[in-house]
């Protein structure tokens, strides 16, 4: 077959195809195209549009274009302003470049007409033409954008490449896509080609479609949500509900200009106040909103009482509220004495340790009062999570402050006495522990910036005066301590404590019970009775608990029997109280083998503590028993080294831890008892058994013990001469270094009491063993 060529103008085209049979209008710009048209429409109408491989380029050179194109007729021409031409062709025939004629004016080219043959079997050119229709009706639908009746211009084409030119010029493609459909010649090929892109187009329409679809529902919540909400407003608008939310928000507002809140606080608290406004008060962020609202503009932030520096005031108050507690009493006034002086001091940390009851607490309101400051007291015990002292995020659900701030909001005062109770029961677990949180508010130093997790705002806590409470220093964490002023409250005597009794507890009491004439009086004997045989105790908590129940039953019998006035007798307490619960002065009055009274000293106050070992045959067990804690067993051990050292001193057989089994128990087994006071105690019950010399019963012991027999000295000497006293001892053996503690014991002790100062284990069992076992002391 005769080739074709023709000799034409040609513009090259950016971004655009142009396939035979397809109709389309594109504007022309550049001058070398506009020359080209002229040149075209001098000479027949045709001309060669040819795809540029890059759009953007202003003046493509030869090479630059494909040499693939089509030649079209020009159909209309259309000036638009500017020197822009809009021109309308019909493509007719696939041409290829192939020569340059000229490039200047404009690009003349001369090209080589394709002509097209169909040479496909006939039914295989059906099949074709079905899918292709197929495909190309799915990929209408795809799209949704395009018109479905050009399905039926499609109707009546037999001819498969035309077919194929038409779909293509249809399709949505990247410029290279189509630039390869017009370059397949072949028409199965093309067909081929036109299939594959239209199968992968349909595709990533179908996942486009897919995406959509989600985004789609994703907005769609959105709106209806909006519209949800809006619906709302409108029905809350109608209940007037908004405008209570309105109400709210100027509340909270005017509550928050009247608090005398300082800057940084009033800018956050009106940051809040602009969020509530957001949300409405009905909605649960609201709620929280208002919860910490409440929070900041209720705190002291700037109210403050003003100290009392009248120390004769002071003193009086003191005095007339609480009997005794004179180190604590005489801190307090020094401390007002220095800051009348100097009013930027400090409030002292005082930490009072003694045992339950001696009125530890109650001396801490009265210093409040004392000093005219609001008091506010906060159980530490058995406080084991940080948060509770630093608050918990706001994140939290159901966050709320520490207890520090919820402290402050309680005093309502920016300088109130705050008492920290039983600072040594504090715990720590994987939470946190306490004890880093509370120096950070005990530290002069930091704790004028204290800052809550909950507040987020922080919060000067300079000015409180802080007093802590403890029954053992044993077991505060050594840090705190470090930052505490001790002051020791011990138990009280018998007569401090009928004093007490007489003066504070039956007035406090009968006031309480709502007796305010002197229809009932208590006398000495009848009080006496109860500290003896109702009550065993270094303080005086139960002695309290004692008279109210006394006072409250005579009430009742003054009723019942139409009596006017009531005076409690020893008697009338025996009938009221019941059997007597505690039978004191009940020491043995024997001297027996192997029984020894020791002291002991808990965080509950000083108590005797017998000892007791026997002595069997055996084989050199040692038994102990009585729940001894690991000191006291150590301190066994110890003890019966030592007397196996220096048996024959003290005419023990030699053999005796061959062929005896020795058992040591501590009766009242019930009590967990630890220390190593308990030494001298068992060395002297074990030399006892095992000598057959008897202990006197009316000497009562308390030291530890070295190997080489040594007595070392002890705590709490105080408080062990106060129990042993209560239960009849006479004679006291303790360790000669605690000579100078002997000072702090009430005089009225010390007169009873006959002091013996040992220095070593020797001396101990000299005075506390009979030489003579048949005599009886
Ligand atoms: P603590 O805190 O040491 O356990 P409390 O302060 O609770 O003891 O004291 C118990 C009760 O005993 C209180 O009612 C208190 O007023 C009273 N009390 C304790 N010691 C004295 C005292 N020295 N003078 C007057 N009352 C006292």
């Amino acid at each position: 077959m005769e080739k074709e060529f023709k000799e034409l103008p040609l513009i090259p085209l950016r971004g655009i195809t142009i396939f035979p049979y397809m109709v389309l209008h594109f504007d022309v710009g550049r001058q070398k195209s506009i020359l080209a048209l002229e040149e075209a429409m001098l000479n027949g109408q045709e001309i060669y549009l040819v795809t540029q491989k890059d759009a953007r380029m202003e003046e493509p050179e030869p090479e630059d274009i494909f040499t693939i194109g089509t030649v079209c007729n020009i159909k209309q021409l259309l000036k638009l302003p500017g020197d822009t031409v809009r021109v309308l062709v019909e493509g007719v025939k696939r041409a290829k470049l192939s020569s340059y004629i000229q490039q200047d004016p404009f690009y003349k080219v001369n090209v080589e007409i394709i002509d097209e043959v169909d040479s496909i079997p006939n039914k295989k050119c059906e099949a074709l033409i079905r899918t292709v229709k197929d495909s190309f009706d799915e990929y209408i639908k795809l799209t949704g954008t395009m018109p479905a009746d050009i399905l039926l211009t499609l109707d009546d084409i037999e001819s498969p490449g035309r077919l194929a030119d038409i779909v293509s010029s249809y399709l949505v493609l990247r410029q290279d896509k189509k630039q390869e459909l017009l370059e397949a010649y072949e028409i199965d090929k093309r067909l081929d080609k036109l299939l594959i892109l239209m199968k992968n187009e349909i595709e990533i329409l179908k996942i486009e479609k897919k995406i959509g679809v989600r985004v789609k529902n994703k907005i769609d919540k959105v709106q209806k949500d909006y519209y949800l909400r809006e619906q709302l407003k409108a029905i809350q608008e109608e209940l007037g509900e908004d405008d209570e939310d309105k109400k709210e928000v100027n509340r909270y507002k005017s509550r928050i200009n009247k608090a005398k809140l300082p800057k940084y606080v009033k800018e956050k608290a009106l940051y809040e106040l602009e969020r509530l406004k957001g949300t409405g008060g009905y909605s649960a962020e609201g709620n929280v909103i208002k919860t910490y609202l409440d929070w900041i503009i209720d705190l002291p932030w700037n109210n403050q009482t003003e100290d009392n520096y009248d120390i004769k005031k002071a003193r009086k108050i003191l005095d007339d509220e609480h009997y005794g507690l004179k180190d604590v009493k005489d801190r307090i006034v020094e401390y007002l004495a220095v800051k009348k002086m100097n009013e930027s001091l400090k409030g002292p940390i005082l930490c009072l340790v003694g045992p339950p009851g001696v009125g530890k607490t109650s001396i801490a309101r009265s210093v409040a009062k004392a000093l005219n400051r609001n008091f506010v007291r906060m159980s530490l015990g058995g406080l084991r999570d940080e948060a509770e002292i630093r608050g918990h995020r706001k994140t939290y659900v159901g966050a709320i402050p520490g207890r520090i701030i919820y402290g402050m909001k309680q005093a309502k005062s920016k300088n109130p006495l705050f008492l920290l109770d039983e600072i040594d029961k504090m715990s720590n677990d994987f939470r946190g522990d306490p004890a880093d949180a509370l120096l950070e508010v005990l530290d002069a130093e930091q704790n004028s910036t204290f800052r809550d997790h909950y507040l987020e705002l922080e919060m000067d806590l300079s000015n409180v005066m802080f007093i802590t409470t403890a029954n053992t220093l044993d077991t505060i964490p050594r840090p705190l301590l470090d930052r505490m002023e001790i002051i020791e409250v011990s138990g009280y005597t018998y007569e401090e404590k009928l004093h007490i009794a007489k003066n504070h507890l039956v007035p406090k009491q009968l006031k309480e019970n709502g007796i305010n004439d002197k229809s009932i009086k208590f006398t000495d004997s009848g009080i006496k009775l109860i500290i003896d045989s109702y009550t065993r105790e270094s303080g005086v908590r139960s002695l309290e608990r004692r008279i109210g129940s006394v006072i409250r039953k005579a009430l009742t019998d003054m009723l019942e029997n139409d009596k006017k006035t009531c005076s409690i007798t020893a008697n009338l307490v025996k009938k009221y109280l019941g059997s007597e619960i505690y039978t004191y002065d009940k020491i043995d009055k024997d001297d027996k083998v192997g029984v020894v009274t020791g002291m002991a000293w808990t965080a509950y106050g000083g108590d005797t503590l017998p000892v007791e070992a026997s002595i069997m045959d055996g084989n050199g067990k040692l038994e102990l028993t009585g729940q001894l804690g690991d000191v006291m067993q150590e301190s066994a051990r110890a003890a019966f080294s030592y007397v196996r050292a220096h048996a024959y001193e003290y005419g023990i057989d030699n053999e005796f831890y061959k062929n005896k089994d020795i058992h040591i128990h501590a009766p009242e087994g019930a009590v967990p008892k630890d220390g190593p006071s308990a030494g001298v105690t068992m060395v002297t019950a074990l030399v006892s058994a095992l000598s057959g010399k008897k202990v006197k019963h009316n000497v009562a012991m308390t030291g530890e013990i070295t190997l080489t027999g040594r007595v070392l000295p002890i705590g709490g000497l105080k408080e062990k001469c106060l129990a042993a006293h209560r239960v009849g001892i006479d004679t006291v053996i303790v360790p000669k270094d605690n000579k100078r503690d002997v000072e702090k014991i009430p005089e009225a002790i010390k007169e009873k009491l006959k002091f013996l100062f040992a220095s070593d284990i020797d001396f101990v069992l000299k005075n506390a063993l009979l030489e003579d076992t048949n005599n009886v002391n």
